[in-house]
């Protein structure tokens, strides 16, 4: 698995952390995701090229990993939230 929190520079000054948490709108439920969405999910850049769904992003580098047996769902129903309260292991 690609450790996203050591990619490091993004080339445009700001580190990878960094431009991810400038698109997350914390709010007393949800983490608001004001970036790009697709189909409701936000949707964040590794390396300028890999597109992932900002929610699971925020689980990686929360939880640091997905078992690769499990999907991950949003449990307020919030695509675009990046909390924690936004997703649930689903066995696949
Ligand atoms: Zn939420």
């Amino acid at each position: 698995m690609t450790d996203y929190r050591t990619t490091g520079n993004t080339g445009h000054g700001l580190k990878l952390l960094d431009r991810f948490w400038r698109f997350v709108e914390k709010t007393d439920s949800c983490w608001v995701w004001k970036g790009h969405l697709i189909k409701g999910y936000g949707q964040f850049a590794v390396a300028g090229k890999v597109i992932i769904n900002a929610h699971i992003f925020s689980y990686v580098l929360l939880k640091k990993g997905i078992p690769h047996n499990l999907q991950l769902d949003h449990l307020c129903r919030n695509r675009a939230c990046d909390g924690v309260c936004s997703v649930e292991t689903e066995e696949r």
